[in-house]
C-alpha cells in the first residue's frame, strides 16, 4: 500500500519509521483494538484517559473506501458507532451515501487516528487524537485493508499521517487536492476538511470546497464502490485534476 510519504514530514514520527508491514487480518486487529487500555493504563502523553476506553472503529478485509478521520466525538463514544452524530450527517451528504451504505463494513472502513474518544478541553471541545493510538495500532489495521481504491482523509490529524505533510495547514492541504489526487495511485487519495459545525466558518470562507472538491469526490466514492476491485483507475484514466 502506498498511502503514506508523499509529503515532508510527520507530526507521528513513529509512522514514517515503520517498517513496510506484512497483510494482517482486520478483525483481528480490531478485536485487539478493542480491548486496548494504554491511555487509560499507561499513557504516554499526558493525562490518562478521563473515562473507560471505547475504541469506535469499522471495517474488514474487503473495504474499498477508507475514511481516515481524527477520533469519536462523545456521541459516537455513547453509540459506539463512528458518525453517529451531525459530523456524520454532512460527511455522508457530502459523500453521497446513504447510512445504509456508509455502515456497510465490507465496503466503508472507518478508521480515526485515536480511536477512542479523548475527552473534551477547558473550552468545550474534543481533544485531539490521543497520540498513543496511532503508533500502536494504525499500520496493523491498514495492513488488514488490501482492497482499499480510494481514501479520504479528514482533518489535520489524519493529513499528517497519510500525507506526510501539514507545513501550510488544513486549508493548504486541502486546496492541494488535485495535486494529492495526481500524485496517488491506488489506493487514490483525498484530503478533506472535518464535517464538523465548527467548521462551518472555513466552508463559507472557501467555497471552492463544495464547488470543485465536492463533484469529485462523489465521483469517485461511487467509483470506488462500484468498480470491480482494481479496476477504477484504468477506467477512470488520468485524475482529472492531472488535465
Ligand atoms: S485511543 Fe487507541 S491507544 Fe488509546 S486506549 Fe483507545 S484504542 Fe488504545
Amino acid at each position: 500500500m502506498t498511502h503514506r510519504g508523499l509529503g515532508l514530514s510527520a507530526p507521528f514520527p513513529d509512522a514514517m519509521s515503520s517498517a513496510p508491514v506484512l497483510q494482517k487480518d482486520f478483525a483481528q486487529t480490531a478485536a485487539a483494538l478493542r480491548a486496548c487500555r494504554i491511555c487509560r493504563d499507561a499513557p504516554r502523553f499526558g493525562a490518562p484517559l478521563p473515562h473507560e476506553p471505547r475504541p469506535v472503529v469499522q471495517g474488514s478485509g474487503s473495504a474499498r473506501l477508507l475514511i481516515a478521520s481524527q477520533a469519536p466525538g462523545n456521541r459516537a463514544h455513547r453509540s459506539g458507532v463512528p458518525f453517529s452524530d451531525p459530523s456524520g450527517v454532512r460527511l455522508r451528504a457530502w459523500l453521497g451515501l446513504s447510512e445504509a451504505a456508509f455502515y456497510d463494513a465490507t465496503k466503508v472502513a472507518i478508521l480515526p487516528m485515536g480511536a477512542c474518544f479523548p475527552g473534551l478541553d477547558a473550552k468545550g471541545g474534543d481533544r485531539p487524537p490521543r497520540r498513543e493510538c496511532a503508533p500502536a495500532w494504525r499500520a496493523d489495521l491498514l495492513a488488514g485493508l488490501p482492497q482499499l481504491d480510494l481514501i479520504l482523509v479528514i482533518g489535520q490529524y489524519a493529513q499528517a499521517w497519510h500525507l506526510g505533510r501539514n507545513p501550510g495547514g488544513l486549508t493548504e492541504t486541502v486546496a492541494g487536492w488535485r495535486d494529492v489526487l495526481a500524485a496517488s495511485m491506488r489506493p487514490r487519495i483525498l484530503p478533506l476538511p472535518h464535517p464538523s459545525w465548527r467548521n462551518n466558518g472555513w466552508l463559507r470562507k472557501n467555497p471552492w470546497f463544495e464547488a470543485e472538491l465536492l463533484p469529485v469526490l462523489r465521483a469517485e466514492v461511487a467509483s470506488a464502490l462500484t468498480d470491480a476491485p482494481g479496476k477504477g483507475i484504468a477506467a477512470r484514466g488520468p485524475s482529472p485534476s492531472s488535465a
